[in-house]
């Protein structure tokens, strides 16, 4: 049985990724930084309501060790790491001027290092085994930039070079490396913008509403899946038509 892990499955894009996995018959690491609970409690519904093996672990993605110690679970748990879904992420709206040295690098730390440290550990694997997927998450703000969102944007767009990179290099030991920029999509990480905001922000979605967590875990099932097996090093945007 195939292996999936998903960083930032506790909640929001992340534990839709986890459950299309799982309904995709995969074994799921579901990764998380503080919300055990929420994460412990999607780990039983994937295991009664689709039959699979699934596990909860806290691991901060941007801490290389716990990084590993996240691919490792899976390896020693089910015998492979067949898919990696860098998910998780952190925003915040801020000056630029005003961004202090500790939130650069934890935007940095936990976006782009976070990506890195867990396709690292992920990809040995993955070379041993001539086979793998890893989808990244970045943003629409990586491909334009976002004002008032710096660090987030600079971080986003890094997991873009970073995918484009790895994709190459690893495409000769048949692990492919993809990318998906969301657009506007409901979410905790949205908790903080005003009604106005969000409004104008649908306004300026072409389709019209806001993008749902099912909405980009469907890409990221299809970037897995079998269908995909000529694509690697693309960056495809789910965005409602926002970035085109
Ligand atoms: P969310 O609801 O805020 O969830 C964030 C997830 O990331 C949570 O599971 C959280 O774990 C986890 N996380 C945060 N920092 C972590 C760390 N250092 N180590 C491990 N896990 C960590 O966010 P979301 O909207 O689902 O966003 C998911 C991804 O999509 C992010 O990369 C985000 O940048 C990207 N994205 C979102 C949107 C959007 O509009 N929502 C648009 C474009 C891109 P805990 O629950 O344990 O804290």
């Amino acid at each position: 049985m195939k292996t999936a892990v998903v960083t930032g499955a506790s909640r929001g894009i992340g534990a839709a990724c986890a459950v299309a996995m799982a309904k995709n018959g995969y074994n799921v690491i579901l990764g998380y930084k503080e919300n055990k609970e929420k994460a412990e409690n999607l780990a039983k519904v994937l295991i009664e309501g689709y039959g699979v093996a699934a596990i909860a672990m806290r691991a901060d993605v941007s801490v290389s060790s716990q990084a590993d110690a996240l691919i490792d679970i899976a390896y020693k748990n089910f015998g492979r790491v067949d898919v990696l879904v860098n998910n998780a992420g952190i925003s915040q709206f801020k000056l630029f001027t005003d961004i202090t040295d500790e939130e650069w690098q934890e935007m940095i730390g936990t976006n782009l290092t976070g990506v890195f440290n867990c396709s690292r550990a992920a990809a040995r694997y993955m070379i041993n085994a001539k086979s793998g997927s890893i989808v990244n998450i970045s943003s629409m703000w990586g491909q334009v930039g976002a004002s008032c969102e710096v660090h987030y944007s600079a971080s986003k767009a890094g997991v873009i070079g970073l995918t484009k990179a790895l994709a190459k290099e690893l495409a000769p030991s048949n692990v492919r490396v993809n990318c998906i920029c969301p657009g506007v999509i409901k979410t905790d990480m949205l908790s903080w913008v005003e009604d106005e905001t969000i409004s104008s922000l649908i306004e300026e979605t072409p389709i019209g509403r806001l993008g749902t967590p099912k909405d980009i875990a469907d890409a990221v099932a299809f970037l897995c899946s079998d269908s995909a097996g000529f694509v690697t090093g693309q960056v495809l945007g789910v965005n409602g038509g926002f970035v085109i």
